[in-house]
């Protein structure tokens, strides 16, 4: 052994025999302290009750399906706004392919079933019942602007979007009309819209490609004041009581389909951005 590692032993040795218990703690203590901390000191243990982002993402996209299942099968009572954790949500759906998607599939459904209809007299007496809003026209372009049902409908900017005529249409429901009118049916529309909105409202029906309308029915003052289901099945009423068989109703909202006098069938589009009762 040389001179060297001999004083290098000798060092340890003696560093050994002075360094107290406690001392050699605080420097564990220490030198734990400046390790990497470990990557997973953000996780919680198991079984916390706590969802990590992703979970939770996934759980306010289950529950935003499930609220707006229930706005579609009109489980819900009447709603004012889309719930807040749904914003993102009804967004996506509504300016994606879901909302698309699902529009073809009640004009495919409508069409389909005028074309089983097994004798449409030719008396003129078949009508199909339309509504407007979010039915032939889409007001998607101003509802983007206003938070897509997060915000508490305003009546008055509202007028102004449909003062200016240029709502576009809903392509599958354009498609169910033309395809209408070449089976001989009439087709009746009634809108909760207000008479004095009845010339906007046909220039922006021929702009958005609808012709050959029999009718446009708009509220009246003496309308004002009721429910659409209420305004809406008094005009069925008198549609009927004119002899006139209602074989379909096309409507995004409910009170557009249920009442006194429905049609043979009713065919509900979506819309999960507001609520008329
Ligand atoms: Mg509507």
């Amino acid at each position: 052994m040389n001179l060297l590692l001999h004083f290098h032993l000798l060092l340890i040795t003696s560093s050994a025999l002075f360094l107290s218990p406690s001392l050699a703690l605080e420097n564990l203590v220490e030198s734990h302290h400046v390790l990497p901390r470990p990557l997973n000191i953000l996780e919680y243990p198991e079984n916390h009750g706590i969802l990590q982002p992703n979970e939770l993402d996934q759980e306010v996209r289950l529950r935003c399906d499930a609220w707006r299942f229930a706005v579609e099968a009109n489980n819900l009572g009447p709603w004012k706004t889309v719930p807040s954790e749904c914003a993102g949500y009804v967004r996506e759906y509504v300016s994606g392919r879901g909302y698309r998607v699902d529009l073809e599939v009640v004009g495919e459904q409508g069409l389909k079933y005028a074309k089983e209809l097994a004798s449409l007299g030719a008396d003129g007496k078949d009508v199909w019942v339309f509504d407007v809003d979010e039915t032939l026209l889409s007001n998607l372009p101003y509802y983007a602007d206003h938070g897509y049902g997060l915000e508490v409908f305003n009546g008055q900017v509202f007028d102004k979007w449909v003062e200016k005529a240029k709502a576009p249409a809903i392509e599958s429901s354009l498609k169910l009309y033309e395809g209408l009118l070449g089976l001989g049916i009439k087709v009746f529309l009634l809108t909760g819209r207000s008479e004095r909105h009845r010339n906007v409202t046909e220039e922006n029906l021929r702009n958005a490609g609808y012709r050959n309308w029999d009718r446009l029915i708009l509220r009246n003052l003496e309308d004002h004041g009721t429910t659409a289901t209420v305004y809406k099945s008094k005009k069925r009423i008198e549609m009927v009581e004119e002899g006139y068989r209602i074989v379909g109703n096309s409507g995004d909202q409910w009170s557009d389909l249920l009442g006194v006098s429905m049609s043979n069938r009713s065919f509900k589009l979506p819309n999960p951005m507001y609520h008329i009762s």
